[in-house]
């Protein structure tokens, strides 16, 4: 299915849509622009297990405002802190962390040993997962909604808990729609929405475009990570 045609199929989406696409223009016209450290020097920084933008100096490095106001929401924001402020105003900063972070950064194979229920740029949780066929099987991946990067997780267990009792993880589906899965812990009520196919990513592998499961898992009393509409 093309995008176009998923969007008019989905309607209750079109508020999402619109609200990234207001923070895609506003980024936009801002015309800020975030040098990112190179991919040796976050292969560096990551060594240890600490994420890129987690880092006080690349942080303070990357702060593209010069109010001290600004700065302190912007740093606040991306190390993750308690933040009461209006959704729009974590999608733009988020939307400006995503735009910066180059392609070869976002892809699962620079992250070949990360392993870790963190993403290596920005320290988010994952928002999603994806099941990938590979060489002995299927593998799964990690998306992070702030800045898109994926990296490579255990196929099996809670990813948020690191419950990997399997009897006490479930699965919650829609018929209708089986590209995507929620893999869910009994342990710690968490779920994980999981694109279970590939080649249609550009749909299936969006947090805000598979909104729908989202609302099945809150029929059913399950907690969300992950989102920067939240944390
Ligand atoms: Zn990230
Ligand atoms: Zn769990």
């Amino acid at each position: 299915m093309n995008l176009q045609d998923y969007i008019s199929r989905h309607e209750f989406l079109s508020p999402i849509i619109e609200a990234q696409s207001i923070a895609d223009r506003l980024v936009e016209a801002l015309d800020i622009s975030i040098e990112f450290p190179s991919v040796e020097e976050c292969k560096a920084l990551t060594a240890d297990g600490v994420p890129v933008l987690q880092h006080d100096e690349v942080l303070a490095r990357l702060n593209p405002f010069e109010g001290e106001t600004d700065r302190k929401i912007f740093e606040t924001l991306i190390r993750q802190e308690e933040l009461d402020c209006d959704p729009m105003l974590r999608l733009i900063v988020w939307t400006m962390i995503d735009r910066s972070v180059p392609k070869e950064l976002k892809a699962s194979e620079a992250w070949a040993t990360w392993r870790r229920n963190y993403c290596p740029i920005c320290g988010r949780r994952p928002v999603m997962a994806q099941l990938r066929k590979e060489f002995q099987g299927r593998a799964r991946f990690m998306l992070c909604d702030g800045c898109h990067t994926m990296w490579e997780y255990n196929r099996l267990g809670c990813v948020y808990c690191g419950n990997d009792d399997l009897k006490s993880i479930h699965i919650l589906e829609i018929e209708a729609e089986p590209e995507i899965r929620l893999d869910v812990c009994d342990k710690c009520q968490a779920y994980l929405k999981t694109y279970n196919h590939e080649g249609e990513e550009q749909i299936y592998l969006n947090d805000r475009l598979t909104l729908h499961f989202d609302l099945l898992a809150d029929d059913e009393h399950l907690i969300k990570h992950g989102s920067i509409l939240t944390e």
